[in-house]
């Protein structure tokens, strides 16, 4: 693995704030129209990219900066910090899943094939492993993949897709061998633009609607078998290698948006009058508020510490499980409790929280829903 390049915390902090400027000057006036034509301009990418805020751990040679996934996951942050709820599952799913499968399982004509365009954003990321009749139990998928020749035929249907209706480049989940289980499911690098590859609808949801959530549909997509990603049946051994940091990616966009909504909060009560006072005067808003914050503190050094692992190479599916479950438990409580402090104003759309509030729902089910995240913990606690 090629050594990230190192930086000091001032820097860092540079780059967080330029991401904050970028996001004030390029999302903010435009992110409720986009929410309302549910999906983003294209051109979004591309001016990330040209930002240098993709994939943003990729290493040189591949065109990206080589930085930690620490720098990485601020792009990711701020986009939840702001609200942007929508746009973060975009570009997680892009920068800290899709990105990251390619160069840890690729082969060198995958990287060179793929990454530099995903850096840039003229090429857009997917991963495809959900389908109408599998979603946490993976292993039920039935979208094949079968060998014709020296190539693959596949044929199958994936729902749910982040990114569905840009996406370039498909790190699709397919069975090769039905009958062996977790050992006959395979990676592949799809490109859309191969014939028998179509987009179904952009599906209409409660909340991050401007995040391109599609079906995906394959009929007899002609794939070579130099397209397989990280060898033919290890697909489920794969994608448990990698989930960790797709799920500490949701932990720490769930972090920053519980901040941001603190903040906005915080800004609102002492503005907002009610008996004379301001609301920020009642008791039970400064316990609210003072419970509310303990309990981001203590998640955000949670995450802290495990972003810390991830980067040295140490972070277990436990502890990552463990950081999705409690941080988006915990934003599903502070989108309620704040909202509750805006009174019905944070029940009209003009107001944030009600689209923090609907955005903060889907974080306990995408990337492995909480049950999942209470089994895998449980079979540690259990030793079985
Ligand atoms: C907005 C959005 C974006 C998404 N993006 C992507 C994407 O980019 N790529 C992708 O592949 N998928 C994506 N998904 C799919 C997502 O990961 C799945 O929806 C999720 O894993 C749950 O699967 P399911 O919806 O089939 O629910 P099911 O698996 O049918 O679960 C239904 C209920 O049963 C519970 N349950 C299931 N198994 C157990 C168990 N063993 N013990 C206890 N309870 C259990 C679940 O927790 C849940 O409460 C996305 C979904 C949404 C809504």
């Amino acid at each position: 693995m090629t050594q990230a390049v190192q930086l000091d915390q001032a820097e860092i902090d540079l780059f967080r704030d330029n991401v904050r400027k970028f996001f004030e000057k390029e999302i903010a006036p435009h992110y409720v129209q986009w929410e309302k034509e549910e999906i983003l301009p294209r051109e979004v990418w591309t001016k990330l990219g040209e930002n240098g805020f993709l994939c943003v751990d990729v290493p040189e040679e591949y065109g990206g900066f080589g930085a930690s996934f620490r720098l990485s996951a601020i792009v990711v942050e701020e986009a939840s910090r702001f609200g942007f709820s929508g746009l973060a599952s975009n570009l997680s799913v892009h920068s800290d899943i899709v990105a990251p499968y390619i160069l840890h399982l690729g082969t060198e004509e995958q990287k060179q094939r793929w990454l530099p365009g995903m850096v840039t954003g003229e090429v857009v990321g997917a991963i495809g492993m959900t389908e109408p009749g599998a979603g946490s139990d993976l292993q039920s998928m039935k979208t094949r993949a079968d060998k014709d020749g020296s190539d693959y035929l596949i044929n199958g249907q994936k729902t749910f897709i982040t990114n569905g209706q840009h996406c370039d480049v498909i790190v699709l989940a397919c069975k090769t061998d039905p009958a062996a289980g977790a050992k006959g499911i395979t990676l592949f690098t799809v490109d859309t633009a191969l014939p028998g590859f179509a987009r179904g609808r952009n599906l209409e949801k409660m909340g991050h609607h401007c995040a391109d959530t599609s079906e995906l549909f394959f009929e007899n997509v002609r794939v070579g078998a130099d397209q397989i990603l990280g060898g033919e049946g290890r697909g489920f051994a794969n994608l448990m290698d990698e989930l960790p940091r797709e799920r500490l990616i949701l932990a720490l966009g769930a972090v920053a948006a519980c901040e941001g909504m603190l903040e906005r909060t915080v800004e609102y009560v002492k503005e907002r009058k009610a008996f004379g006072v301001s609301v920020s005067q009642f008791q039970n808003t400064r316990f609210k508020l003072a419970e509310l914050q303990a309990q981001i503190a203590v998640n955000r050094a949670f995450t802290t510490q495990c972003t810390n692992e991830y980067d040295e190479g140490k972070l277990t599916a436990v502890n990552a499980s463990v950081a999705k479950l409690t941080t988006t438990e915990l934003q599903g409580k502070v989108a309620d409790e704040c909202l509750q402090l805006f009174g019905g104003y944070g029940y009209m759309q003009e107001y944030q929280i009600s689209r923090d509030y609907v955005d903060a729902r889907i974080q306990r089910i995408y990337g492995g829903t909480s049950e999942i995240m209470k089994e895998i913990i449980a079979r540690s606690v259990l030793g079985k």
